[in-house]
């Protein structure tokens, strides 16, 4: 029984080591994937002698999925935590504390919100009051997130707080992304409950307020002391020593099952050539996981079954670039305060976040350097696509100068654009992909998984692979003893 895995992301590594402790005999494993490198949108990029995330910097622990593969991988030893977590909101031409009293930007606790909202109007801050009496808001079994917000606390927390907070871990909006899916907590209480209020349904939920020093363990977020390459690196070291085959340069072009194995065309990306007949291939497999972002999977599903292809197409995607910017310490008019700045998108600019990298992350901070993340591009917001990346550096600089008050220009820039970055989970996304397994269920030993279908964030991509690869094990181990 031989099984390929198609993509390297953290997805199709986790579902590869899966099958492995399922215990499939891993030299009947092949991993594929179309670039040159492991990892997918796990990557870095080197400015001024330091290596910096360009993609994820960081997994959340709550979920024990990251730290679990971590131990597996024997790199639990070189596992960091941020210096800080605390941000800053960048409105109405000057930067604010986030305030007190609020969850992913959603007021739990109305008092300690009010009094230190100090982005909000006054209007906007008694309008979020109004959650108190305003009559309970009818959501059902789905909505986006703004049409609870807004019902609950009016628009501007929605703008100022949530969309930055929630939307812009999507690079998406909440007046798209839906509750079931990406704020599922809010939705569970809400509607699992009598009461109007929403504040009052979260903060029964609410995590504990961490203490007043805000020591490093209760951040719950995670690295390496090397970059989140080490995940990926861990993965690929553990799956040759098991004696797996990891294929680099090899791209999936076409999938199609003769109802006993799926036959993958590939080609090789290491070639270049018009003709793709020249270094075609064809790789055949009895139990076959797809861990690719939806277009991908899309064009590959396509072969052998049209319902799924065009249920997996719907799901749609932002685009993201990343500017990283060195700066000489001392370069602005005020200390930098925090891990950095979230910049709402009714300021209309370019910039969507500033990660303050060499401040968040201790073992960054040893050049007399200051090393900005700064995030650009949302959902529907493609405007630096067509900028030349000198033309960007230039306009992101800027921007970044007036919302940090720097003082002079960085020494050193690099721009990383990131196609199809973050798939945008719409009301009722689970239900789609729900369909989509199911109508693929017929077609035999065949599984989707990662980031366009069960979360984004790392630990959902990682317990996402190995459950598809659990499915399939689970149909096809019979045969496999
Ligand atoms: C800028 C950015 C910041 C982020 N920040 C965080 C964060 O801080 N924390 C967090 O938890 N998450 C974060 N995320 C989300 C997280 O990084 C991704 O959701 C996750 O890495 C996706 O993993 P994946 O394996 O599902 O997909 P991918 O990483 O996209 O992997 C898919 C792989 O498939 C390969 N492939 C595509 N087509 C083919 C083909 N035809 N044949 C063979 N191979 C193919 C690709 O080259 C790629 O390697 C961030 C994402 C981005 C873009």
């Amino acid at each position: 029984m031989n099984y390929l895995v198609v993509g390297a992301g953290i997805t199709g590594i986790a579902a590869s080591i899966e099958l492995i402790s399922l215990g499939v005999d891993p030299t009947k494993i092949t991993l594929i994937e179309a670039q040159d490198r492991c990892g997918g949108k796990i990557r870095s990029k080197m400015i001024a002698g330091i290596s910096i995330d360009v993609g994820p910097d960081s997994f959340l622990t709550r979920s024990q999925a990251g730290i679990d593969l971590a131990k597996k991988l024997n790199i639990l030893d070189q596992v960091v935590r941020p210096s800080t977590f605390s941000a800053t909101i960048f409105a109405k031409g000057r930067l604010h504390d986030v305030p007190s009293g609020i969850m992913l930007g959603v007021p739990v606790d109305i008092r300690a919100f009010l009094g230190s909202a100090s982005m909000l109007s006054l209007k906007g801050r008694l309008r979020a009051g109004l959650d108190f009496v305003l009559p309970k808001t009818k959501i059902g079994d789905d909505a986006t997130i703004s049409h609870l917000i807004r019902a609950r606390f009016g628009h501007e927390v929605d703008e100022l707080l949530v969309d930055p907070m929630v939307g812009g871990i999507n690079a998406g909006s909440t007046k798209y992304l839906g509750l079931a899916s990406v704020a599922p907590a809010f939705l569970k209480s809400y509607n699992s409950q009598s009461g109007r209020s929403l504040a009052k349904s979260l903060i029964k939920i609410a995590p504990p307020k961490p203490s007043a020093d805000g020591t490093k363990s209760e951040i719950p977020f995670a690295s390496f002391g090397g970059g989140l390459e080490t995940l990926v690196q861990g993965g690929v070291a553990h799956l040759l020593k098991e004696g797996a085959t990891i294929m680099t340069s090899t791209q999936a072009i076409a999938l199609a099952s003769d109802g006993i194995k799926f036959h993958v065309r590939t080609k090789s990306t290491a070639i270049a050539t018009e003709n793709d007949s020249e270094i075609a291939q064809e790789l055949s497999a009895d139990a076959l996981i797809l861990a690719l972002p939806a277009p991908q999977a899309t064009t590959l599903l396509g072969g052998v079954s049209q319902a799924v292809a065009e249920l997996i197409g719907r799901i749609d995607y932002s685009q993201v670039g990343i500017v990283l910017l060195a700066y000489k310490k001392g370069s602005f008019k005020a200390p930098l305060k925090g891990s950095g700045v979230l910049v709402p998108k009714i300021n209309n600019r370019l910039i969507t976040a500033i990660t303050f990298a060499s401040r968040k992350w201790s073992h960054l901070d040893n050049s007399g350097l200051e090393i900005l993340k700064v995030s650009i591009g949302r959902h529907r917001d493609t405007r630096f696509e067509s900028m030349s990346d000198e033309d960007l550096t230039r306009a992101v600089s800027q921007e970044v100068g007036e919302v940090l008050g720097a003082t002079v220009a960085p020494i050193e820039s690099v721009v990383f654009r990131w196609k199809d970055a973050l798939a945008q989970y719409r009301p009722f996304h689970s239900q789609l992909v729900a369909s989509a397994r199911e109508e693929l269920s017929k077609v035999g030993a065949i599984e989707i998984c990662g980031a366009a279908y069960d979360g984004v964030g790392l630990p959902s991509c990682i317990e996402s692979g190995q459950k598809a690869a659990q499915r399939l094990h689970a149909t096809v181990g019979a045969n496999d003893l």
